[in-house]
């Protein structure tokens, strides 16, 4: 990955910031996005920096398309254009379907598809003009299967398959691929929200008996990143202990 750059949104913390430290210690620049963690951004560039890295913050939230606008002007003059983006933000707003308000189920679609768009649309050209480009969209497996309590978050996050596949086309003649990862139920701040006996509940369904670390999904996206995966494009890969089967 040296000389290669890669934004991660949402990495100030959880998966996303696992995946930005992960694609560090493979050389690549990394870029930091955060939406209101400035502190939990620094730390994570600290530690990057700390282990031989290269990383910086910028600020942006996903779902305003000039703040989006305003850090690829930063990490053009910092890094130059990107290669790699991985679509990582997202949201929950969980309640039943018959009690959702408009505005729960709205919040989620603006920032786990509305800041896809304007995220990937803004970066598009980077992406395509990259010595192999990589777009790679964070989903979850609660897009397969749906959840209970999750309406809003299940129809945005399978709503990311059908987007990658598009993306994967459009994207084909220049040499770049886009894919999706949908991880099981991963040990982040997102989980611990989930009440106690009903994550017990999830992790008894678990084949491999336990949650995903993140390390597990940040070594997956890793590869996807990586020239290794090169003929991989327009695909779902899941990374759940074996949930599905
Ligand atoms: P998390 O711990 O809640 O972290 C979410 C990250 O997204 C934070 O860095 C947050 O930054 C950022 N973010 C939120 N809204 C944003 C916005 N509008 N603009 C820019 N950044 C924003 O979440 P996580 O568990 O690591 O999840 C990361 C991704 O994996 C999400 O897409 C999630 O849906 C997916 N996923 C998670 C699980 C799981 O079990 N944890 C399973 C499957 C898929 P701020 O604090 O600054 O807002």
């Amino acid at each position: 990955m040296d000389q290669r750059t890669c934004l991660v949104t949402g990495a100030s913390r959880g998966i996303g910031r696992g995946i930005a430290e992960h694609l560090a210690s493979e050389g690549a620049n990394v870029v930091v996005n955060f939406r209101a963690s400035e502190k939990e951004a620094a730390d994570a560039v600290e530690e990057i920096r700390s282990n031989g890295g290269s990383a910086i913050k910028a600020q942006a939230d996903v779902t305003g398309r000039r703040e989006v606008e305003a850090m690829r002007d930063l990490i053009h003059d910092e890094f130059g254009e990107i290669d790699v983006l991985v679509n990582n933000a997202g949201i929950t707003q969980d309640t039943r379907f018959e009690e959702m308000t408009r505005e729960e189920w709205d919040q989620v679609m603006d920032v786990n598809l509305g800041g896809v768009f304007n995220v990937t649309q803004t970066f598009f050209e980077d992406i395509k003009s990259a010595d192999e480009g990589r777009l790679i969209n964070i989903s979850s497996i609660v897009g397969k299967q749906g959840n209970f309590g999750q309406a809003n978050y299940a129809t945005a996050k399978s709503g990311l398959f059908g987007f990658t596949r598009t993306i994967a086309l459009e994207l084909a003649r220049s040499g770049s691929t886009a894919n999706c990862l949908a991880p099981g139920f991963t040990q982040t701040d997102m989980l611990d929200e989930v009440d106690d006996e009903i994550q017990e509940k999830i992790r008894s369904e678990i084949p491999l008996d336990r949650f995903a670390q993140i390390d597990d999904i940040a070594a997956a996206v890793r590869f996807l990143a990586s020239e290794e995966s090169s003929y991989i494009t327009g695909e779902v890969i899941d990374v759940n202990g074996g949930m599905d089967l």
